[in-house]
């Protein structure tokens, strides 16, 4: 009997592109390191629903890993690890290598806000005729806002009270907790006026409002009783007053934990994978490195979601700082060109996630360039829209290191765009590095459903990017 190989055209064999779905791939004991692998990160993602959740977690992996606080080292021996934070909201992980910092640097940026439903400055009402207390929320990042109704959600968030101390808040997120939800109109009731909107005005932003209590409290001479019976519950919880929610970042989040999807559990459905899937494999490879030469420096930034403006995001010169920082380490007196030259000679992949096909929807994209689950990392030359506008549009060169390397370590990979040519488009973090004059790519796995409260990734990309950023780390 012929051999089903027989039947492959050598030529075929010899010059054509090969794309090989990883499960196939994968040996029985390599299919069971994946969904180990995918367990750590699933408790990840229920502990950090917010950028400072996500800081809190990643010091908490980092120092069980050996990182110190930079406050706490002295010198720089190779392979010391360290952490530098910023605003409890961004944080970088490092691991010194044994050549100078000026000869380079290996950098993986990702980031660790996601699109929610940020609470307004003012947000407790009570609603007149229906008795019912609400929250009033300004979304946050690029959301379909019909998506964010009808659903269990929590509270995450961090309160400054008036005498300058803080406190952090979780609710909703155990079984025996309260839960928040919006109400939607019923299909009884919708026909009139609503099942007229286009989709994107389906939901609108200022009909966002979170339903949070029915019950008055018992004071006769109060005015709106059953915002006074919430306000008196946070007093009596928390020790807040209404005014305190002026200075409070509150985030209005999908409830409840990460869950696998498939009848093979394949896959994890859960919110805020973009991009907290970068970031877990960034930082369980950074923790990896024993020996590197170059420095690795893992970067978790926030404020991706709304363009990356802010002090806490990429823009800020956090990067130049902690670059700064390392240098003086070594140096108090180095000099200023010294740091440039580190930033100019340093390599980094762009660590974010971008939109797999989905088969419900495929017309969005052009299938022969478009990134699939299950097949990989993907390797983004550009981004942008519009004839590659605004985009990073990485050098083959510098690509070409990326793919001789990933060959060679055997991480599955595929190359990827966002949509059509004139329909799609995006942006990420790669063009804000570039300015720093370092060689970027971006580079992470394909994820279904991006920005919904439940996003799908395939655990067979999520251990290939860990693997894919080990690689790049120990190169
Ligand atoms: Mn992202
Ligand atoms: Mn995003």
């Amino acid at each position: 009997m012929a051999k089903k190989n027989d039947k492959k055209s050598k030529l075929e064999e010899k010059l054509t592109r090969k794309h090989e779905l990883v499960w196939d791939k994968l040996s029985q004991k390599e299919k069971k390191t994946v969904f180990e692998f995918s367990k750590g990160y699933k408790d990840f993602l229920a502990k950090a629903k917010t950028e400072r959740e996500a800081v809190a977690e990643i010091i908490k992996f980092a120092e069980k890993n050996g990182f110190k606080s930079i406050d706490e080292i002295k010198g720089s021996k190779p392979r010391t690890k360290i952490y530098i934070t910023n605003r409890n909201k961004n944080i970088a992980l490092i691991v010194l290598g044994s050549e100078p910092i000026e000869d380079g640097i290996n950098i993986i940026a990702s980031h660790i806000d996601a699109p929610r439903l940020d609470l307004k400055q003012n947000p407790l009402y009570e609603d007149d005729d229906t008795k019912l207390a609400l929250f009033k929320t300004h979304y946050y990042g690029g959301i379909k806002k019909y998506q964010w109704v009808n659903q269990p959600l929590a509270v995450h968030g961090h309160i400054v009270k008036g005498n300058g101390k803080a406190v952090d808040i979780i609710i909703g997120e155990d079984p025996d907790e309260p839960a928040f939800t919006i109400t939607d109109l019923e299909p009884h009731l919708y026909r009139g006026k609503q099942a007229k909107r286009r989709l994107s005005e389906g939901i609108k932003g200022e009909e966002l409002n979170v339903l949070v209590g029915s019950v008055p409290v018992k004071d006769d001479k109060a005015k709106s009783k059953i915002k006074l019976w919430v306000l008196d519950h946070l007093n009596k919880k928390y020790g807040i007053v209404e005014e305190d929610f002026t200075t409070a970042e509150l985030e209005i989040v999908p409830a409840g934990r990460p869950r696998d999807i498939g009848f093979d559990e394949s896959m994890i459905g859960a919110y805020g994978q973009d991009d907290r899937i970068c970031a877990y494999a960034s930082m369980t490879a950074i923790a990896a490195q024993k020996k590197p030469k170059r420095t690795a420096i893992a970067l978790f930034f926030d404020k991706e979601e709304i363009g990356s403006e802010g002090n806490t995001a990429v823009r800020s010169r956090f990067l130049e700082t902690l670059i700064g920082e390392l240098m003086e380490l070594k140096d108090p007196d180095y000099r200023y060109s010294m740091l440039r030259k580190a930033l100019s000679k340093s390599k980094a992949l762009s660590s974010d996630v971008t939109g797999g096909v989905n088969p419900n929807y495929k017309d969005v994209h052009e299938i022969k360039n478009a990134p699939k689950v299950g097949y990989g990392l993907v390797i983004t030359k550009f981004t942008g829209s519009g004839g590659k506008y605004m985009s990073n549009d990485a050098n083959a060169e510098y690509i070409s290191e990326i793919r001789r390397l990933f060959n060679k370590k055997k991480v599955p990979w595929q190359t990827g765009e966002l949509g059509k040519v004139d329909e799609g488009g995006g942006g990420t973090i790669a063009k804000f590095l570039a300015e720093h004059n370092m060689e970027v790519v971006d580079c992470g796995p394909a994820v279904l459903s991006l920005h919904a409260p439940f996003e799908i990734a395939s655990k067979a990309d999520l251990y290939a990017t860990h693997q894919g950023y080990n690689a790049f780390y120990g190169s």
